[in-house]
Parts: structure tokens; sequence; C-alpha cells
């Protein structure tokens, strides 16, 4: 359905041209709100997500191998991510966190969870 980009107004499949403001009708609207949902979809799905908070070191570059050997991408930030963080989920503010898409928390929580706990004595020698 053409419609006025100017006044608003919708016209029949025959028109051209808005008769009131004679400018190009346009037939653009629909298609618009379905990208604007798209959009809003694909960033939903882009939001990041904090996954685990862990140690800086060793164990942090283990459970990021493993995350991207699986196919998660994993972003890495020191310090947390501030006071919000901190009080709402008991998380140090050292070490380093952890974040995924959200549409990957669950499998890279069901990847570190399924991974063996190190055995620390290994790590003595
Ligand atoms: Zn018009």
């Amino acid at each position: 359905m053409p419609w006025c980009p100017k006044c608003k107004a919708e016209y029949r499949d025959s028109f051209n041209m808005c008769s009131e403001c004679d400018v190009d009708l346009v037939t653009v609207l629909e298609v618009d709100d379905a990208q604007l949902q798209n959009k809003d979809e694909k960033d939903k799905k882009e939001e990041w997500v904090l996954l685990i908070n862990v140690a800086d070191g060793l164990d942090a570059d283990l459970k990021e191998g493993l995350l991207k050997s699986c196919g998660i991408n994993v972003i890495r930030k020191h310090g947390g991510i501030g006071d919000f963080v901190k009080i709402c989920t008991g998380f140090s503010n050292t070490g380093v966190d952890f974040y995924v898409p959200e549409s990957q928390l669950t499998l890279a929580k069901e990847i570190l969870e399924s991974k063996p706990e190190l055995d620390e004595e290994e790590w003595d020698l």
C-alpha cells in the first residue's frame, strides 16, 4: 500500500504521487517495521551476559580455551563491572569476568560444568 511520507496518507496501489503534497508515494513502511523488529531481535541475541568470575591466571586461560574450542565467544573483563555486580552476585571485584552471548550462556555453563575439576596437585609439580 503506497503512502505519502509527508502527510502519511495512504493511497491505493494505482497512485504514485500524493495529490496533497505533490511528492512521490513510498511503499516501504511495512518493510521498515519488519527491519526494525529484526534489528531488535538481533540486538537481543548479541547481548553479552556474565558467565563466570574466575581468578586470573592459568584457570582463566584454561576455561577460556575450553569455551572457545567449543565455539563459544568469550570476552574477558578484568576487575568486574562495578558495585552492581558485586552486590547482586557476591562476586569479588578481583579476577576475570567472562562474558558470553546470552544465546550461548546455557551451553557455556554446561561446558564448564561437564569439565572435570582440575586436580590441583598436578599444578604443584
Ligand atoms: Zn501527502
